[in-house]
């Protein structure tokens, strides 16, 4: 782990494994409470030298982040597939989407400002002059989660930098060595003393640590909903981020064109095994089409191979742990147990998860209602719009929604009135770019990712007041 200016081994280490066959990846420190509280008196430092820097010179040194980033980005891929299990294909996607992130982070971060202030609308304010300035939080906690370690990593850690913080950065325990891997290529590129901390182990036990800490303004974090909750109880009075679970619906109205619907399902469900917050959960299919469609998914989706995440030919990996694996199977089986249909897939071996379609899905089962986190997609027929819209709230969810149709009413409806965090129209949910403000309503989360956004919420507004003396 990165602690204090020094790389350290804590006295408990782990092995990382691949969760496809159990190979281990390297080692990694399990941290205790002693280390995060030496992070945080680091990065307490770390953020007075941060927000002594200019705006170029933190720009400067997130850009060279970004040069460094570019010259690695296959040895990241590999480190990601196998300390994911993802395959090598989208590992890659996920390293190449690095280098632009910290640009954007950067070019943000330059662009942080506040604005002038009309006091003189009000009786008292006459003759004065008033303006906003931003400045950093100081000292920004980042947890995230496995299934994106570099790019969840980076969405913290980037805007953090960019506005001029100091970062401890978490990740999950399953994926340190990603973002140790981060870790040092921003060092590399030149940042003051201090401005980054990586704590690597469980974060039972370092997360309370880290966020009740009166020290830390800021927290940002990425991960399920039962833990976002734990951290909202014990954060006390601080700037809190949350990026939470979600079971996103998937709309198919009858003018559909079914075949790229099928396409945008057959990868929406089972990119990274399913493992996505913004990935197709639930597909709500309206009636006239729903057997056409049906006959056009259960192909691609069994054209989907599994194997070793390395191997070129991979298009489905494992999912984390075989733990996981046999939760995901108990749901698919009580599933069908209560009436669904599974047209393919589901048969579990170790991890791998095989990729599963189940038809004629009951809402109220908990496939349709609780996060799943696997590599199957849940179909229900519809009567048409108004039902589907209806379906699509039914949930205690909010990250994102998508919709097939070529009938801009429909389009217009679902856009205001599905309560989802990103609305996409003709593709899937899983349709994600950098830039955008990315973040949840309801039980998935409180604010918004995206560079832009996120230096926003690691900065704190002040309002300053001249009067005449
Ligand atoms: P998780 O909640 O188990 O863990 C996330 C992080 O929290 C890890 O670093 C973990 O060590 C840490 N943690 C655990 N207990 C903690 C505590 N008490 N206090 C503070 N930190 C603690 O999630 P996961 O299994 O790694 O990831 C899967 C979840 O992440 C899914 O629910 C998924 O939807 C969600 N996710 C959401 C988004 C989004 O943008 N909304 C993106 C990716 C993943």
């Amino acid at each position: 782990m990165y602690v204090a200016g020094e790389w350290r081994r804590a006295a408990r280490e782990e092995e990382v494994r691949n969760p496809y066959d159990s190979d281990v990846v390297g080692v990694a420190s399990l941290a205790g409470v002693d280390d995060a509280e030496l992070a945080i008196s680091a990065a307490v430092d770390g953020a007075r030298a941060m927000r002594a820097l200019s705006a170029f010179e933190r720009a400067e040194a997130l850009r060279r982040a970004a040069d460094l980033m570019e010259q690695s980005t296959e040895e990241l891929a590999r480190l990601i597939a196998l300390e994911v299990g993802k395959p090598l294909a989208e590992a890659r996607g996920e390293a190449a989407r690095i280098p632009a992130l910290l640009r954007t982070s950067a070019a943000e971060g330059a662009r942080m400002h506040g604005e002038t202030v009309p006091v003189d609308a009000a009786a008292n304010g006459a003759g004065k002059l008033a303006f906003t300035i931003r400045q950093p939080c100081g000292v920004v906690v980042a947890i995230s989660p496995f299934n994106y370690p570099a790019l969840l990593v980076m969405h913290k850690i980037g805007p953090a930098l960019a506005a001029g913080n100091a970062v401890v950065s978490k990740p999950a325990r399953q994926t340190p060595l990603t973002a140790l891997f981060l870790t040092r290529v921003l060092l590399e590129a030149g940042l003051p003393d201090n401005a980054i901390q990586c704590v690597t182990g469980s974060g039972a036990e370092l997360g309370p640590a880290l966020c009740a800490d009166p020290r830390v303004r800021k927290i940002s974090f990425t991960g399920s909903t039962a833990v976002g909750r734990e951290i909202t109880r014990v954060a006390g009075v601080k700037r809190i981020s949350l990026e939470l679970g979600a079971n996103c619906p998937l709309i198919v109205l009858p003018d559909a064109n079914l075949d790229m619907v099928a396409q945008a399902t057959a990868a929406g469900g089972y990119v990274n095994a399913g493992q996505v917050c913004i990935s197709v959960q639930r597909v709500l299919v309206a009636r006239e089409v729903y057997g056409d469609f049906v006959e056009r998914l259960t192909p691609l989706v069994e054209g989907l191979r599994t194997g070793h995440p390395l191997d070129e030919q991979t298009s489905l990996g494992p999912v984390i742990s075989e733990t996981e694996a046999m939760r995901v199977e108990g749901v698919i089986r009580d599933a069908v147990a209560a009436g669904a249909t599974l047209v393919t897939g589901g048969e579990r071996e170790g991890a791998v998860v095989a990729p599963a379609v189940l038809t004629d899905v009951d809402p109220a089962l908990d496939i349709s209602r609780s996060e799943l986190f696997g590599p199957a997609v849940a179909l229900t027929p519809v009567s048409g719009i108004d039902e589907a819209i209806q379906l699509a709230n039914d949930s205690d969810y909010g990250l994102g929604a998508g919709l097939f149709t070529s009938d801009l009413d429909s389009a217009l409806r679902f856009a205001s009135e599905v309560d989802c965090g990103s609305i996409q129209i003709n593709s899937s949910p899983l349709w994600r770019s950098d830039p955008m403000p990315y973040g949840g309503l309801k039980g998935s989360g409180i604010g918004k990712e995206g560079p832009r956004s996120a230096v926003e919420e690691m900065t704190e507004l002040k309002t300053v007041v001249f009067h005449r003396g």
